[in-house]
């Protein structure tokens, strides 16, 4: 994808400041992070999100989401870790290369990542659940 940013981090066009790297998968610090040691965790080989992903990138970029975290609890001792992935512009994802958020928090850091606010109308948590679970 010849006009993928984060493609272009994996090609070394654009500078990034690496945590981990193996030959399918790099972990590099988040721009604009939400905290200190925010890091982004991404397949090499382009897709777009989650549901484009094959089950190997999911395993590999999983894998080494758990790493980082690993790492970033051991290097900053944070009280806790959101994973964080946004698939799609009405999830707020802005570059279309999938990727995962790590982000450590700290007791008081006052972030809030998402509102519950969904009411289910009555049936509809009935008829959502069949529907899931008779797919393959
Ligand atoms: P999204 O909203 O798509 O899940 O998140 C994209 C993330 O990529 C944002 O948190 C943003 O700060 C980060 N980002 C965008 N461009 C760059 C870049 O050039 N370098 C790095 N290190 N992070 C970037
Ligand atoms: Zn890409």
């Amino acid at each position: 994808m010849d006009d993928c940013i984060f493609c272009k981090i994996i090609k070394g066009e654009i500078p990034c400041h690496k945590v981990y790297e193996d030959d399918q998968v790099l972990a590099f610090l988040d721009i604009s992070p939400v905290s200190k040691g925010h890091t982004l965790v991404i397949p090499k080989e382009h897709t777009d999100n989650l549901m484009t992903m094959s089950a190997e990138q999911i395993n590999q970029v999983f894998q080494v989401a758990q790493k980082v975290a690993q790492k970033l609890d051991e290097a900053l001792k944070p009280d806790g870790f959101n994973l964080g992935m946004n698939n799609k512009p009405a999830a707020g994802q802005v570059v279309f290369h999938a990727h995962v958020h790590v982000m450590p928090r700290s007791k008081d850091d006052g972030l809030e990542l998402w509102h519950q606010h969904y009411n289910y109308q009555e049936n509809e948590v009935e008829e959502l659940v069949k529907k899931l679970i008779n797919q393959a």
